[in-house]
């Protein structure tokens, strides 16, 4: 049975109240500290939450991909295409255990547990010593000081100068740029409605 991520609980931060549905593939977009950047998203209610755990599923890999593809709004979309989105989120869950909890980090997904971390990501140049996500257990405010706050990721954002102005235009307001999906989420298809202020309750 292939591996995919599920919705674990409502901890710290959770806009959706389903009860362990799929994840989304990653929406994110030009505004990653809005949330896009650093949460994940339910392929039921398409609302973000904090913490997924990898779980074997009897759904096909069809089946969970049309359910992404029609919550990101897509009408016409092929089998393949849909086996393929939920491929990909196969294909990321590899390195992972059934039952290990996950968080999404700026285009990679990371065990809740991680330490010294570092990567470069869809936006920002990462260095931690243990992820946000987990420190926020015990300071649930943390994730909005660090991931939360743009100055993080402007902080830390990867040398990209054609892109820079569009990246301060589009900050916060959850807007699509093309070019910056294209150069940050090859393959990411999402509508700008897919990135929306999840601080909010
Ligand atoms: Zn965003
Ligand atoms: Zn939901």
């Amino acid at each position: 049975m292939p591996k995919f991520l599920f919705k674990a609980n409502d901890d710290v931060i959770s806009h959706c109240s389903c009860i362990g549905e799929p994840a989304l593939s990653t929406g994110q977009l030009d505004c990653p500290w809005c949330g896009c950047g650093w949460l994940i998203c339910c392929s039921r209610c398409t609302k973000a939450f904090t913490y997924a755990v990898v779980r074997e599923t009897d759904i096909s890999l069809v089946e969970l991909g049309r359910r992404d593809a029609t919550a990101r709004g897509f009408t016409s979309i092929t089998d393949q295409e849909c086996a393929e989105l939920a491929t990909g989120m196969e294909r990321a869950l590899e390195p992972f255990r059934i039952g290990d909890l996950v968080v999404y980090l700026d285009g990679e997904y990371l065990a809740l547990d991680a330490k010294r971390v570092r990567f470069d990501g869809y936006f920002a140049a990462h260095d931690l010593d243990v992820l946000p996500h987990a420190e926020a257990l015990g300071d649930p405010e943390v994730l909005l000081r660090t991931l939360g706050d743009g100055a993080y990721w402007l902080d830390r954002e990867l040398p990209r100068s054609r892109v820079h102005d569009q990246i301060r235009r589009h900050a916060g307001r959850g807007q699509l740029s093309p070019v910056t999906r294209r150069l940050r989420a090859p393959g990411a298809r999402s509508r700008p409605r897919t990135c929306r202020p999840r601080r909010a309750g």
